[in-house]
């Protein structure tokens, strides 16, 4: 093992390679209070990646329902039981005391053990904890799907106890949007022992070179998300590949500049924008997972670093939100509810172009409305967002108020 630093834990952790970042990581944000569960996404992947033979429960993306809801059924809560052993490995942030401005600790300190180091305390003969999901738990993508949980007592009398009223409603249920991470340190490249998973070096892309695995299923057990998946019929395993022809700039589409992947481009309900992280604070990205710390990553405390980042969804109970997206949950989803006016105007870019933005500008407008959140006074602004590409060409041009078009009379009761 060697030690890593791994920002969203705050710390340095063990792991068994070297600490190598690429030069730009691949990464998307996803905002959980928009997605309405199509499956448009799962399908687009499933059409271009997933359709020839073994690959029939394949979904390398996936929609689920949460709290019920998992593909592979139970996956979060049995690699969540692992890690944590019965409480004796308490997975506790410490909040205190910590800058968290700092780059290298955005949310505070991890006091619990990795996936990785978990493993090491236990002896165990393997990298990190995992198991390998039964046949059965791949079976049904999407299980308990709009199954809500509630909290209806027995009582009938109380039935009124389960009103839906922000901040948190008592009878719940929301939706992840759930692929590979492309994560800085991955459980599966770790445990691959025939070295067969590599992250490459200009966009940090994770992928399981074909010929050299051998299908043991090593990454499927010591993935705590449960992306790779094992494949009869070649008897190797696959997971998400990010689109990679994508984005390198390889379709016609976009001119040759890198492109979003599949599931981004084709997300009906806006949720998705796809980019990477850099040091570049005008990269929306960037800005929203780095400064503005609206989106967060997915059970950091697995200690992957994973990048897929999440806007927590607004109504969902704290307890469940903050296990699930680490302590700043809070924070992001009271800026999501009033939100500020650099992050109305960037919320504006998702889904309006398939190329890659790499850097927005904002120009102020007029105070179009104003009210009160929270307690608080809230102002609304027309400003203007503009999405540019890797070269600077501007890409999209939009104002945060929506334009309205009035439908001339002789056209009114007609379609
Ligand atoms: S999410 Fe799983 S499969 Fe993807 S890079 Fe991370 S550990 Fe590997
Ligand atoms: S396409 Fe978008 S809105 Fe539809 S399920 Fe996927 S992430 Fe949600």
């Amino acid at each position: 093992m060697t030690l890593v630093h791994n920002w969203q834990l705050g710390r340095k952790m063990e792991y068994p390679y070297f600490e190598s970042r690429p030069e730009r990581q691949f990464a998307a944000v996803f905002n959980t209070n928009r997605c309405i569960a199509c499956q448009t996404c799962t399908m687009a992947d499933k059409s271009t990646w997933l359709y020839s033979r073994g690959q029939e429960y394949m979904w390398w993306n996936n929609v689920e329902t949460k709290p019920y809801g998992g593909y592979p059924q139970h996956w979060d809560v049995k690699s969540l039981a692992l890690l944590t052993d019965n409480g004796k490995n308490p997975t506790t942030w410490s909040t205190e005391n910590e800058d968290k401005d700092d780059k290298k600790s955005p949310y505070g300190l991890y006091e619990g053990e990795t996936i990785f180091e978990a493993a090491k305390t236990r002896n165990l003969n393997q990298w990190a904890v995992g198991y390998i999901p039964t046949d059965k738990e791949w079976r049904f993508p999407n299980i308990g799907e709009d199954t809500a949980a509630s909290e209806k007592m027995n009582d009938e009398l109380k039935l009124a106890q389960e009103v839906s009223v922000l901040p948190e409603h008592k009878r719940w249920f929301f939706y992840i949007q759930r692929l590979c991470n492309h994560c800085t340190y991955p459980g599966c490249l770790a445990a691959c022992p025939r070295r067969a998973i590599y992250k490459r070096k200009e966009d940090g892309i994770v992928l399981i070179d074909q010929k050299r695995c051998r299908g043991y299923r090593k990454c499927v057990e010591q993935c705590p998300y449960k992306k790779p998946m094992y494949r009869a019929q070649t008897r190797v395993s696959e997971k998400c590949i990010a689109c990679y022809p994508r984005i390198e700039g390889k379709d016609p589409l976009t001119n040759g500049r890198p492109m979003e992947t599949r599931c981004m481009t084709a997300c009906v309900g806006k949720i998705r924008m796809q980019g990477f992280l850099d040091d570049n604070p005008k990269n929306p990205v960037t800005w929203l997972v780095r400064h503005h710390k609206v989106a967060l990553p997915l059970y950091p405390q697995f200690g992957t670093e994973p990048h897929i980042y999440y806007i927590p969804p607004r109504w969902a109970p704290r307890p469940y939100l903050r296990q699930m997206f680490g302590p700043e949950v809070d924070a992001a989803i009271e800026k999501y509810t009033a939100p500020s006016r650099e992050l109305l105007a960037v919320l504006q870019l998702f889904r309006t172009h398939q190329a890659i933005f790499f850097e927005y500008r904002i120009e102020e407008g007029p105070k179009v409305y104003e009210t009160t959140i929270n307690g608080k006074k809230w102002e609304y602004y027309d400003d203007t967002v503009i999405g540019l590409a890797k070269d600077g060409t501007e890409l999209v041009r939009l104002k945060v108020e929506e334009p309205t078009y009035e439908r001339p009379k002789q056209h009114l009761n007609s379609i």
